[in-house]
């Protein structure tokens, strides 16, 4: 029988904080799947049949590789899905996509609400504020330990800002300036990166005009954000219909 929120990749950093967020909203942990074994009393099932057989909804933070095959037992199994791992592939969204024809998917690479509104807002703000009159610049920061940059979450800053006014954001990204970059464009996003320290993730997008500057600033202190957006998706998951659904669906801003 069907009962509670099984956890896929368990035993990982998401994993173990995810069953702390489960245990504080009251909402009961039918048991997980983890390559490395399992954590503490949590029930370990030997793989993700098992665990979409016992539970209504599956918590996923593992590994691209694991998405396809997941995909297809929790929609044979017809047990929701929060999906957050990363680094998928065409293919395998497309798996996603399919399997969300028979279940509730959630899928969302960033599963915390701060940048999901900013996102929003991002949108909505870059369509009040034209191109011609409004720069919009977005600088971030993060730890030494990071290998890219533009940080996604900034790419996706950018996607929303070109998305409000309509124009494909690789075809006005300026990235990086350095040296005679020549004066800006009118329809530039711009993007600058800092590293250094330990900073979880801290991302800003301006827009400025000759008369007024509007900044929009989110800072991100622990990864707990994300755990706390999952665990509230899953909850929300519960008794919808099947499709895929984003962050905004959950926070009812889309
Ligand atoms: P992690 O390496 O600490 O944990 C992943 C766990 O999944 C490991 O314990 C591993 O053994 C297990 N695992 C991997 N493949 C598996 C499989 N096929 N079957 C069963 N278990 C498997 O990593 P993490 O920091 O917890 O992140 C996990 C994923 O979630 C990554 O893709 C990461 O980028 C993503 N992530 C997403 C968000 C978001 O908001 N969407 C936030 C943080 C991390």
């Amino acid at each position: 029988m069907k009962h509670g929120f099984g956890i896929a990749g368990i035993a990982g950093r998401m994993g173990r904080m995810l069953i702390e967020e489960l245990a504080a909203a009251k909402a009961p942990l039918s048991g997980g799947i983890d390559r490395e074994g399992g954590v503490n009393d949590a029930t370990l099932y030997a793989d993700i049949a098992g665990l979409a057989d016992a539970s209504e909804v599956v918590i996923d933070f593992t590994h691209a590789s694991a998405v396809r095959e997941h995909a297809r037992t929790l929609a044979r199994a017809g047990t929701s899905w929060i999906l957050g791992t990363t680094g998928l592939s065409a293919a395998d969204e497309a798996e996603v996509a399919r399997a969300a024809e028979t279940i509730p998917v959630v899928y969302a690479p960033n599963f915390s609400p701060g940048v999901n509104l900013v996102l929003a807002l991002a949108e909505r703000m870059a369509e009040a504020l034209p191109a011609a009159t409004y720069d919009a610049e977005i600088v971030e920061m993060h730890h030494r330990q990071k290998v890219d940059a533009p940080s996604g979450t900034a790419i996706g800053i950018g996607r929303a800002v070109a998305k409000g006014r309509g124009v494909d954001l690789e075809t006005v990204k300026a990235s990086g300036r350095d040296g005679h970059t020549g004066a800006r464009k009118p329809n530039e996003i711009g993007f600058s990166a800092m590293r250094g320290g330990q900073v979880v993730g801290e991302h800003t997008l301006l827009f400025a005009s000759a008369d007024e500057h509007i900044s929009l600033t989110h800072r991100a202190f622990d990864r707990r954000a994300f755990a706390s957006g999952a665990v509230r998706s899953a909850l929300w998951v519960r008794g919808k219909p099947a499709g895929l659904y984003s962050m905004l669906d959950v926070l009812g801003i889309s």
